[in-house]
């Protein structure tokens, strides 16, 4: 079997029947074959003993990767269209994020997320995860008003046309908060809002960006080497 990496929450033992089912008849895998389970906190290589379903496994050894930014970032992200949060999920849990939190903005044409939805882009995040070799998912919460973001400690605001880049405003031992808008940009008055929570308008080049290449250009700045 080609090396795989399983979410297993507990670490318990017992494969998610979804896990186990692309375990075994994706992957092919066989009793003795060994990959990686994960959850939240821990990592291991473990052994399949039982191919179920649900596929049992054994743990050989638990490892302790490094693979967090080390400071918390957060990403607001104004509703957008079609399905392009799940874009900006996956790529924001590969760069890093550790929480996504959607906006209902001015200019943001859905106005709410229905639970469905929700579920999705959490399950897209535990993909990405997987795939990046992250033990945390970050977190995805259903949206609230923009008028809800709490003051931050450290924010940036990605704003076409603002002076200051990422590199020249960024402390990156503090955890930092990041903003970026819907397909229509962020209303002045929303802008002002952010700024006044702690939010430090940047540029991502002279460029306008799609709001999705904007949210992880972003995140790649806010994260970098890290
Ligand atoms: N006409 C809109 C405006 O001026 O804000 C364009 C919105 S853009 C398609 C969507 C979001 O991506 C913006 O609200 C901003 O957060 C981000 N963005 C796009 N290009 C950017 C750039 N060059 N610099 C900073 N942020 C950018």
């Amino acid at each position: 079997m080609r090396p795989h990496r399983a979410y297993s929450p507990g670490l318990s033992g017992v494969l998610p029947l979804r896990e186990g089912r692309h375990l075994v008849e994706v992957l092919r895998a066989r009793v003795g074959d060994r990959f990686t389970v994960f959850d939240e906190t821990r990592e291991a290589l473990a052994e399949v003993v039982d191919l179920g379903p649900p596929v049992r496994y054994r743990i050989l050894e638990e490892r302790i990767p490094e693979r967090e930014v080390g400071v918390e970032v957060v990403l607001y992200m104004a509703l957008l269209k079609g399905d392009k949060l799940a874009e900006v999920v996956r790529g924001a849990t590969e760069l890093g994020a550790t929480r996504i939190q959607p906006l209902v903005t001015r200019h943001s044409v859905p106005k709410a997320m229905g639970e469905e939805k929700l579920r999705r882009l959490r399950a897209i995040a535990v993909e990405a995860a997987k795939q990046s070799g992250r033990l945390k998912v970050p977190e995805v919460l259903p949206p609230i008003p923009l008028g809800e973001v709490p003051e931050v400690v450290q924010g940036l605001l990605a704003h076409p046309g603002a002076g200051a880049r990422v590199g020249e405003v960024l402390d990156p031992g503090k955890p930092v908060a990041l903003a970026v808008g819907p397909e229509g940009g962020f209303a002045e008055e929303e802008v002002a809002l952010l700024e006044a929570r702690g939010f430090k308008p940047v540029t991502l080049g002279r460029r306008i960006l799609r709001a999705e290449t904007a949210a992880l250009a972003l995140l790649a700045l806010a994260t970098e080497g890290r």
